[in-house]
């Protein structure tokens, strides 16, 4: 399936009236505060991303508002921001408008309206399925209201996206699995994979210095999201994102956590290694064997620095063996075939 071209707008802190103890709107999109553009600089701005030049091969064209809390803006002003997209959808240049927002600010009435202007995917921020952990995390709403907010998005026929994060106050391991099965279980359209990471003025921030939050490391991180993106795997739930995205400013603005530009990159290592190691450990000293691997997967496979290959080698499992990488062959699949 070809990717589809996005164009992001990002909608900062407005509209939100809460602030969950992870949250820096201003460091995660890594736009100022300040105002984002009134409809028609919006116009203006799609215009002149649809005039780029395209990569060959994309698919649809996507018009996304990301950060913020979408239909906690006042209805006027989300009526301005969709109003300056109905052109394009109009004309058929723009296919969709998809948009994020928190589970206890949809309802039918709001899928309806989101409908109406042309919205076809909702990215809820469901962050956890832990009441208490959401209740820790100052999120301000429940697991209930995260379960009623996918039926709602899907009664309303629209596409559902679900955020899930690892590492926030007072999770463990037993739920955020626990708590990834039950969601993937609700079969979202697509997920996104973050871990908590501590950010200058932000509540995580506060409780980190005093000592009351102690981050993840970046190796369990990595461990916990690559579980995770197996289990909506599984579900066969597309994982869209894993790991916050690199900005600019994002880099100055984090205290403590497990941040890694390429965090995506190691999930996949991780959980490539993992499938790898057994598959040649099952068939190690007995002949000439290729391992086919997809081709994409190919620096995944390697793993940064080479580091996957490194430790298959010092296990003697890439003895006797080729490696060959497929162009047809899915993702994340791999094969151990006798020559
Ligand atoms: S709901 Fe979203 S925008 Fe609002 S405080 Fe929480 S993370 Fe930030």
């Amino acid at each position: 399936m070809s990717r589809p071209l996005v164009i992001p707008f990002f909608i900062s802190h407005q509209g939100c009236p809460h602030r969950c103890v992870f949250c820096n709107q201003h460091a995660i999109t890594g736009q100022s505060p300040g105002p984002t553009p009134d409809g028609e600089q919006l116009g203006a701005e799609i215009f002149a991303a649809l005039a780029r030049p395209r990569r060959a091969g994309r698919g649809e064209v996507q018009v996304a508002f990301y950060g913020g809390s979408f239909t906690c803006l006042p209805e006027a002003r989300q009526r301005e921001l969709l109003g300056s997209v109905q052109p394009f959808l109009a004309e058929g240049t723009v296919d969709e408008i998809r948009l994020s927002t928190r589970p206890d600010y949809i309802n039918a009435g709001i899928v309806d309206f989101l409908k109406r202007f042309g919205v076809g995917t909702v990215e809820l921020g469901i962050q956890s399925m832990s009441d208490q952990v959401l209740r820790a995390s100052g999120r301000g709403h429940t697991v209930a209201d995260s379960v009623r907010a996918i039926e709602c998005v899907r009664a309303g026929g629209l596409k559902v996206g679900v955020q899930l994060m690892v590492g926030l106050p007072g999770d463990r391991p037993g739920l955020l699995f626990k708590g990834a099965e039950e969601l993937a279980g609700m079969r979202p359209n697509l997920a996104r994979i973050y871990p908590a990471v501590v950010l200058k003025g932000s509540g995580l921030e506060r409780r980190y210095r005093v000592g009351e939050y102690q981050p993840m490391s970046l190796a369990r991180a990595v461990a916990a999201s690559g579980r995770i993106k197996e289990i909506f795997d599984a579900y066969g739930v597309r994982v869209v994102r894993l790991g916050l995205q690199a900005t600019d400013t994002l880099r100055d603005d984090i205290v403590a956590g497990p941040y890694h530009p390429a965090f995506g990159e190691l999930v996949l290592s991780r959980n490539l290694y993992c499938k790898v190691r057994p598959a040649l450990e099952a068939v190690k000293g007995s002949g000439r064997f290729e391992l086919r691997v997809a081709a994409a997967d190919q620096s995944v496979l390697r793993g940064l620095a080479n580091r996957n290959l490194k430790r298959l080698a010092d296990r003697g499992l890439l003895t006797d063996v080729d490696l060959v990488f497929e162009d047809q062959r899915e993702r994340g699949t791999l094969e151990v075939v006798a020559v």
